[in-house]
């Protein structure tokens, strides 16, 4: 099997009626992307910066981080790289940070809102992005936006530390793509005002299946209980692709869910066209797309979302039935 994916490295993913398919890599630390060349991923579409943070001992200081960064854009070479900033707290602690007590670490200080409360850390993480592209294009994601006017709050962040830079004759980026991580609900209604803000959006599936079924992502009791494959987490996913392609906003999924071929199967059934995964998964992944007859799966899927066609909760047999055949 690995040496049959690793065959078609070089393959673009296309499905067998013409649909280009991008197949992207998830990464956190620098020895994953020793693999991106090794799995033909077209960009990193997330990479996340809480690693580095996580394993250290101390906050890593500014320079640590645009080392690191830099040494990340380095390895990448041609192919674009997302960095998602500081995204800790709940399921992620640094254990030198002073530990908040929370009832629902979930619901709580977490990702861009300490990021917001705590600007000297996000604004120097900021700078260290900055400083390490170096005159190369970057693009930069921010994690948990529930409402635009965090995102305000923190394009204000980063046109301030461009300005640092520019005064202080440092290059800045040749250009920068800023972007934003839907995995809180209350986005959903507000991508009308969201897409025109930024460039790109990535949809967090992790989290955001795990809100929209109030279901903690991490507790074995209840995470297995409902489907990421059921009507209504595909009539939210599907909103946010006709929305995405309504403004002409760019859109892909990062979450884990994207690198299951049933589950990307479904998801290119919705509209997506992008999909950022763990290495390993881009060669199961790319075989299915090769195999997928689109136009006959999006005729399915539609049918099936529609109300009144006598779905069950979940299209997984449905959709496993389609692969089948
Ligand atoms: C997600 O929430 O789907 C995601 C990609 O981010 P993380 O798993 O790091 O929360
Ligand atoms: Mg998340």
């Amino acid at each position: 099997r690995q040496e049959q994916y690793h065959k078609l490295r070089a393959v673009p993913a296309v499905t067998r009626d013409g649909v280009k398919i991008d197949l992207h890599m998830n990464a956190g630390l620098l020895v994953d992307l020793q693999h991106v060349a090794e799995t033909g991923a077209l960009s990193v579409g997330l990479f996340r910066t809480e690693l580095q943070f996580m394993v250290a001992a101390r906050f890593p200081r500014l320079s640590e981080q645009e080392d690191l960064y830099r040494t990340a854009l380095d390895a990448v070479g041609d192919r674009a790289l997302t960095f998602r900033t500081l995204d800790i707290g709940s399921d992620k602690v640094l254990p030198y940070m002073a530990q908040v007590q929370e009832e629902n670490p979930a619901l709580g200080w977490r990702a861009i809102r300490i990021g917001l409360d705590r600007p000297v850390l996000l604004r120097s993480q900021l700078r260290a992005l900055l400083r390490a592209a170096d005159g190369r294009p970057l693009r930069i994601m921010f994690p948990m936006i529930a409402m635009i006017e965090e995102l305000d709050r923190a394009k204000t962040m980063v046109a301030r530390e461009l300005l640092h830079l520019a005064r202080h004759n440092h290059p800045i980026p040749s250009k920068l793509e800023l972007g934003v991580m839907v995995e809180v609900p209350s986005l959903l209604w507000q991508l009308d005002e969201l897409c025109p803000k930024v460039d790109f959006l990535s949809v967090g599936s992790n989290d955001l299946v795990q809100y929209l079924f109030a279901a903690d992502r991490d507790n074995k009791r209840v995470a297995g209980r409902f489907d990421c494959l059921s009507v209504p987490i595909l009539r939210a996913l599907k909103l946010i692709v006709d929305k995405a392609a309504a403004h002409g906003t760019s859109v892909t999924l990062c979450g884990e869910m994207g690198g299951r071929p049933l589950e990307a199967m479904a998801l290119m059934g919705l509209g997506y066209r992008g999909l950022s995964m763990s290495a390993a998964a881009i060669g199961p992944v790319k075989a299915m797309t090769l195999a997928l007859d689109l136009g006959k799966l999006e005729a399915s899927v539609h049918s099936w979302l529609e109300a009144d066609q006598g779905a069950s909760a979940s299209l997984r047999e449905r959709l496993k039935r389609f692969a089948e055949e």
